[in-house]
């Protein structure tokens, strides 16, 4: 086996690993598993939920706390038709497909072709790898189908299945799930959102009155999409149904560098406070940009599979809400008190997928130490653990389960705790190790002479005793959600 065969085999490995932890300790289940599931379709269980949930929190709570200009809403799912028609989802919200005659497996052009240069780079052959990804983008930028078709010849590219180039042309296929509103034959053909952004433009001017917000200010939106991908894959990287959060930024025209270095670093800033491996964050400035964008850059972590995107910032000027004027023929514009005109304000759009950031977090913190105990455990920042602390008593008698249960009650109302009485003590650790549970605190014979109990740390093991008065605070210094907003700068 070669290096790189070796490296990619671990990868491989590491990724296989990660799905079976979060399947097994209840994060990430298949979606109707008892139906052997629906394809790239999955349900969060107890602990995915609770870590899903708490990020989201992170989010909304650093971008509409801590700018006293940006507020949320919460747009419907199902839009007014003629709003994709608008954004140019119904034109232009295509990927090119091809589908190999002998496996019967359709793919993505662009996944196909860019797996084909990462195959070339790893073969030494990177110059012809790099020809292959411009040739690529141009084509892609150009909407050239035919050029598509004649790259896989030239290369020949195969099926990774079929092994066969046995290809039908590449054609384009629309990402929108339809459906119908009304009556079966004669409804409305409605789309679920591809995207949660188009909410935001439609209710700009009904935010902007209503909470009379001036100029620059952002409206943030947390929500599911649907995307029909071809090929949906990667566990939770790229689904069908999924959750984003956006924030558009809107700003006075002539403003927009300023505004987009500021989110970039904003953002960077994010993820650095969520306890990532620097090392392992890309940004990715885009070279072939929308025609109406002046800037685009993408945030990328290195998941196991390759670098990718996790979040975009998008420079996108009056593209969208001009797009809106023309379809709705209302007027979307901002009366600016201090120059004394109207205009279109331009926008800055951060969209960063809410599951992405779950399997990133969920990637950077699977743990495996390499000592004879082989620990394994989850090391997530303790304010966006699942389960903040578990409270177990030593034994279940001699009074010493009542002092647990009277503590888990008191403690029960701040944070998400487990109560556990059965099994050795080290099988409890294990069992929270395994679910990122940052604290283990235990009640034992010393605890009725003192009122102390033990306090375990996940990532250290360290032990060491604490007032049993001490400890609402003490957890509520180290797994509040505010220890994370602190940290940045605003
Ligand atoms: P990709 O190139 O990976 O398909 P995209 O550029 O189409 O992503 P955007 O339209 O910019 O993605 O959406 C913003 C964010 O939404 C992405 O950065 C990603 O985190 C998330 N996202 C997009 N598609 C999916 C999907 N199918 N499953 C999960 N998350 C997604």
């Amino acid at each position: 086996m070669s290096t790189t065969d070796a490296a990619l085999d671990h990868s491989n490995h590491a990724f296989k690993g990660l799905i079976a932890h979060a399947q097994a300790y209840g994060f990430i289940y298949p979606s109707s598993e008892i139906y052997d599931g629906l394809q790239s379709i999955y349900d969060y269980g107890p602990y995915g939920v609770a870590l899903k949930r708490n990020l989201q929190n992170f989010w909304w709570q650093s971008m509409t706390q801590l700018h006293e200009n940006i507020v949320g809403i919460d747009a419907a799912i199902m839009m007014h038709p003629t709003t994709w028609k608008a954004s140019g989802h119904i034109d232009g919200f295509t990927d090119p497909m091809v589908d190999n005659k002998d496996s019967q497996k359709r793919y993505r052009v662009d996944l196909l072709i860019e797996e084909h240069a990462m195959q070339l780079v790893a073969q030494g052959k990177s110059t012809q790898a790099k020809s292959l990804m411009e040739e690529m983008e141009r084509c892609l930028a150009t909407g050239n189908l035919p050029g598509l078709d004649e790259l896989l010849e030239r290369f020949a590219i195969v099926c990774p299945l079929s092994k066969t180039a046995h290809w039908t042309p590449v054609r384009q296929f629309n990402l929108m799930f339809s459906t119908q509103m009304g009556a079966q034959n004669d409804g409305t053909t409605i789309y679920l959102r591809p995207e949660t952004a188009q909410g935001i433009f439609v209710n700009f001017l009904n935010v902007q009155k209503t909470a009379r917000m001036k100029l620059p200010f952002g409206i943030a939106q947390v929500g599911k999409a649907f995307r029909n991908e071809i090929i949906a894959r990667q566990f939770i990287f790229r689904m069908r149904e999924f959750e984003q959060m956006e924030m558009q930024f809107f700003i006075q025209p002539g403003t927009e560098k300023k505004w987009f270095d500021y989110w970039q670093e904003t953002r960077k800033d994010w993820y650095s406070s969520l306890g990532i491996n620097q090392e392992k964050i890309n940004i990715h400035p885009h070279k072939q940009l929308a025609h109406y964008a002046t800037a685009a850059v993408d945030i990328e972590y290195a998941f196991p599979f390759g670098s990718k995107e996790v979040e975009g910032i998008h420079s996108r000027t009056d593209f969208d809400l001009k797009r809106h004027e023309h379809y709705a023929k209302k007027k979307l514009q901002y009366f600016d008190p201090d120059l004394k005109q109207h205009y279109t304000p331009y926008v800055i759009e951060t969209s960063v997928g809410l599951d992405r950031l779950v399997l990133m977090l969920l990637d950077n913190a699977l743990t495996k130490t390499d000592d004879p105990a082989k620990r394994t455990y989850l090391k997530l920042p303790a304010p966006l653990a699942p389960i903040k602390a578990a409270i177990f008593p030593l034994v279940k008698k001699d009074g010493l389960a009542e002092r647990a249960l009277a503590l888990f009650n008191a403690l029960k109302y701040d944070f998400p705790l487990i109560y556990e009485e059965t099994q050795s003590i080290g099988k409890r650790y294990t069992r929270q190790d395994l679910i990122g549970t940052p604290y283990c605190i235990t009640i034992d014979y010393q605890t009725l002479e003192d009122e102390t109990v033990t306090v375990r740390e996940r990532d250290s093991m360290a032990q060491y005793r604490m007032k049993i008065a001490e400890t609402a605070g003490y957890l509520h210094a180290a797994t509040h959600i505010k220890s994370l907003l602190l940290q940045l700068k605003t």
